[in-house]
């Protein structure tokens, strides 16, 4: 299967702190790709290097087999790494009109990502009056605009109730299931578990397993997940 990012023992240091030690992973297409660990393990900090927004201190990434520059390759890629930020005093249609018009797509696509997100009845609403669950879903009808071969996702539940968690890992399903391969940050075992079919776990920067989400639970008494290190995980 095509391959669609590719991660090589990297490394990374802020300073004294060695934040990722030979994290490696091979992310294939039309897969479901968690990294899973608790606050501070280098998961932002994996996300940000193959996005170009943070320095690697070594080793490589390349981007669909690296036929492409990292600047030509990163516009097939859709990305959601901070809140969601959109003109508090557009509508939603607005607000994905003027992403349209900024990355030269057709205004067509919005009605569509807008359906997907379950936000097409409130297009004609300011963003201002969303709740945090429904500007995390714009973000993702955002990312889609372009049609991306991979929707990368930073912690997308935190901070929402059970209902609003509950739609977006919905919405991250119905996209892995058309097909868009899905790389998604979380500090939590049961959203990886829901949602991913593969998954890199770290802690401290460190891989602790890399493989099936099904093989975790096999593995629980390997990586000596206690009760209370799980709800941190
Ligand atoms: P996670 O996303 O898993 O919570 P991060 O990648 O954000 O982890 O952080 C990994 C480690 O690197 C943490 O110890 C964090 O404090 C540190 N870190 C992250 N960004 C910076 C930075 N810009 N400068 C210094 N240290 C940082
Ligand atoms: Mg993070």
């Amino acid at each position: 299967m095509e391959t669609i990012l590719s991660i090589h023992n990297l490394n990374k240091r802020y300073g004294s702190l060695q934040a990722l030690k030979n994290v490696s992973l091979e992310i294939k297409k039309g897969n479901v790709y968690g990294i899973l660990g608790p606050n501070g393990s280098g998961k932002s900090t994996t996300l940000g290097i193959v996005l170009n927004v943070v320095n690697k201190t070594s080793g490589e990434y390349s981007w669909f087999g690296g036929k492409l520059q990292t600047h030509e390759a990163l516009k097939k890629v859709g990305a959601i790494i901070e809140r969601p930020n959109f003109y508090p005093y557009m509508t939603a249609e607005e607000n994905l009109k003027l992403v349209c018009k900024i990355k030269n797509i057709d205004y067509s696509k919005i009605t569509e990502k807008l359906e997907l997100v379950g936000l097409n009845d409130r297009k004609n609403s300011k963003f201002s009056t969303f709740s945090l669950g429904m500007k995390q879903r714009l973000a993702i009808a955002s990312a889609l605009l372009n049609d991306p071969e991979i929707l990368i996702l930073d912690e997308p539940t935190n901070g929402l109730d059970p209902q609003g968690i509950h739609q977006i890992r919905d919405i991250i399903k119905q996209i892995a299931a058309k097909g868009t391969t899905i790389l998604l940050a979380s500090h939590l075992l049961d959203e990886v578990e829901k949602v991913c079919s593969h998954v890199l776990v770290l802690r401290k920067g460190q891989i602790l397993y890399s493989g099936l989400v099904d093989g975790i639970s096999a593995n629980e008494g390997h990586f000596e997940l206690k009760a209370d290190d799980t709800e941190s995980l």
